[in-house]
C-alpha cells in the first residue's frame, strides 16, 4: 500500500526532509470484515499494520466512533488496554477500513490557511480564518473510489490535516482547544473548481460536497500519541507524482485557533472532523491547470498519521 515511489525519493533528494516515520501509537479506526457483524472499531497496530479489534476485546464498546467519542474516557481507557494486552490482529487483507469517522454533526473545513498556498496565488495571508463546509455524506474510506460526477469538468486534489473532537464545547479558548481534540486523520478535499468559484453565486459549499468528496483515514491518531500536530510533513501524489509537499507548519491558524474560532459560532460535538487547509500545488493553480480525470490514483499522505489512496473513477 505504501507505494513513496521514485518520484518521491528524487523529491527527497532535490530537498531533504525527513522522511515519513512509521507511528506505533494509538491509530483508531472503524472497520468491517467478512466474518464479522457490521461496522466496528479497531486499533490499527502501526501505520498500514493489521487491525485489533476492540468490539472483541470490549463488547460493551460501541461499534462507531462517534458514540466512542461521546463516552469520552471510559472508552478511551479500554482502548488503551487494548493496545497494552497481547490481542490477536486480522491481516490488513481481510479487512475493509472505513473512514476512522462517519456521519459526525459537521464537517467544518478552512480557505487559505497555508502561507505557502498563498504565495503561489498571489493573495495575501487571510487576518480571519474562512470557513466553509462539506456535508458528512461526502465521506468515503481511505480507499474508496473517488467518484467524478458528470457536473464538473475541474475536480481537483487538496491534501489536508483532519482534526477529530472528542468533547463538546462552545466558546472553548485556544489555550484549552487541544483537550477537545481526540486526534488527527489524513484528509482528502477534493474539489469541483468550477463548481466552488463559479458557479452557485460563487458559495463553495456545492462544489466541495459531491458525494465521494472527503476521503478520510486510514486512522484517527490520538492526540497524545502525535508529537506537534504543526510540524508534519503533508504531501500529495497523482499516480505516484508528488503534486504538494509541504509542512503543517506552514499553518496560518493552527488547530487551537481554529477550535476558538469556529466555536464562537457553532457548538462542537463529538466526532466533528475540522479540515485545516491545503499546501500549494493544486491543480487549478498550474500552468496549464491540471484536473483529476478516470482511472487517476491520488495518494494524501501525513508524517505520523498515515497514507489514504483514492483512485478517480
Ligand atoms: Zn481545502
Amino acid at each position: 500500500m505504501l507505494v513513496p515511489g521514485r518520484r518521491l525519493l528524487t523529491t527527497l533528494l532535490q530537498a531533504p526532509k525527513r522522511p515519513f516515520q512509521p507511528s506505533r501509537n494509538m491509530r483508531l479506526v472503524q472497520f468491517q470484515a467478512p466474518h464479522l457483524a457490521g461496522p466496528r472499531l479497531g486499533l490499527e497496530s502501526g501505520s498500514g499494520g493489521g487491525v485489533i479489534d476492540l468490539n472483541a476485546f470490549d463488547p460493551t464498546l460501541p461499534q462507531t466512533m462517534v458514540q466512542f467519542l461521546e463516552q469520552g474516557e471510559t472508552s478511551l481507557s479500554a482502548a488503551r488496554r487494548a493496545l497494552k494486552a497481547q490481542l490477536p490482529v486480522l491481516p490488513r487483507s481481510e479487512v475493509t477500513f472505513l473512514a476512522p469517522v462517519t456521519r459526525p454533526d459537521k464537517v467544518i473545513c478552512v480557505g487559505l490557511n497555508y502561507v505557502d498556498h498563498c504565495k503561489e496565488q498571489n493573495v495575501s495571508v487571510p487576518k480571519e480564518p474562512i470557513i466553509f463546509s462539506k456535508f458528512s455524506s461526502s465521506i468515503v474510506g481511505p480507499y474508496d473510489e473517488i467518484v467524478l460526477p458528470p457536473e464538473s469538468q475541474e475536480v481537483d486534489w487538496e491534501v489536508e490535516l483532519a482534526a477529530v473532537i472528542g468533547k463538546k464545547g462552545k466558546r472553548i479558548q485556544a489555550t484549552d482547544a487541544m483537550a477537545h481534540v481526540a486526534g488527527f486523520t489524513v484528509a482528502h478535499d477534493v474539489s469541483a473548481r468550477d463548481w466552488q468559484v463559479r458557479r452557485n453565486g460563487r458559495q463553495w459549499l456545492l462544489g466541495k460536497t459531491f458525494d465521494t468528496f472527503c476521503p478520510l483515514g486510514p486512522a484517527m491518531v490520538t492526540t497524545d500519541s502525535v508529537a506537534d500536530p504543526h510540524n508534519l510533513r503533508i504531501c500529495c501524489r497523482v499516480n505516484g507524482e508528488v503534486v504538494q509537499d509541504s509542512n503543517t507548519n506552514q499553518m496560518v491558524f493552527k488547530t487551537e485557533e481554529l477550535i476558538a474560532w469556529v466555536s464562537r459560532f457553532v457548538t462542537l460535538y463529538p466526532g466533528d472532523v475540522i479540515l485545516t487547509g491545503t499546501p500549494p500545488g493544486v491543480g487549478m493553480f498550474r500552468k496549464p491547470p491540471v484536473f483529476l480525470k478516470k482511472g487517476d490514483e491520488v495518494q494524501c499522505e501525513i508524517e505520523e498519521l498515515g497514507v489514504i489512496v483514492n483512485k478517480v473513477v
